[in-house]
């Protein structure tokens, strides 16, 4: 079931998306060479804290993973992608690395992600990966208009892949959150023009491209969580929750105007 959100609802949600914009910005500039990955899972926890927010991961134990999960942050580095859980690594400098942050303040949930070079870029071709999810996702949110449809938006997303030779897979997409992480409907970073459920206002959705450098192939880590290309190839990862309105789509984790 899909649950329409009222503008004071899409406000609130808004008020979380303000919150996860700030972390992951404050985030990824701490994300600097020699950090341990773990220091920023810490200080995740503290600025949740201070927020008065709640994290959406912790304790999650969803089918495609081996939970619960015990980190307040996804962290992937590198050829790692989704879910990555975070652990002791010390980042270097080029490393591409992947935030993605899901909290909930006041019982209203926001998620986004962004991917971000540590230090200086070793290979203009991680920066050009890095821009083509942000550009898919820009286009993704253009979309997301009452009385386009589902499919209208991967498509969308998918041409941007598609035009600079990315390949899409399809096993994970965004999805419709509100009071919960996931709800319905999932969102495919791949589908046809015109086709699916129309969009409504009060529609709330994370729209979250993300691809490798290389074959769409994933394997899953050790630690039963972290989502890694099977080739090896460097990989990126963009995503906001955007809300369907009247007057066009409101990206929701944005800073407070
Ligand atoms: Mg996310
Ligand atoms: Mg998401």
């Amino acid at each position: 079931m899909i649950e329409l959100k009222t503008p004071g609802e899409v406000d609130a949600m808004a008020r979380t998306g303000d919150v996860v914009a700030g972390m992951l910005s404050t985030l990824s500039v701490e994300a600097r060479p020699g950090v341990d990955v773990m220091e920023l899972e810490h200080h995740a926890r503290d600025l949740l804290a201070d927020a008065g927010a709640e994290s959406c991961y912790w304790d999650y134990a969803p089918s495609f993973g081996r939970g619960p999960f015990r980190n307040v942050i996804c962290l992937s580095v590198n050829d790692a992608v989704l879910h990555g859980r975070p652990r002791h690594h010390v980042l270097r400098d080029g490393d591409v690395l992947s935030l993605d942050l899901a909290v909930s303040v006041d019982g209203w949930v926001a998620d986004s992600a962004v991917t971000v070079v540590v230090g200086t870029a070793h290979d203009d071709d991680d920066i050009a990966l890095i821009d083509s999810t942000r550009r898919a996702l820009d286009a993704g949110i253009a979309a997301a208009v009452p009385g386009n449809r589902l499919g209208d938006i991967s498509a969308a997303i998918a041409a941007v892949a598609e035009a600079e030779g990315y390949r899409v897979n399809t096993d994970f997409g965004g999805h419709g959150l509100g009071r919960t992480m996931h709800e319905d409907p999932h969102v495919s970073n791949r589908g046809r023009a015109g086709k699916g459920l129309r969009l409504r206002p009060g529609m709330t959705l994370a729209l979250e491209p993300w691809w490798s450098r290389g074959a769409p192939d994933l394997v899953v880590d050790e630690d039963g969580w972290t989502l890694r290309m099977a080739d090896g190839s460097m990989a990126a990862h963009s995503e906001h929750t955007v809300a369907v309105t009247d007057d066009g789509p409101r990206v929701l984790t944005v800073p407070a105007a």
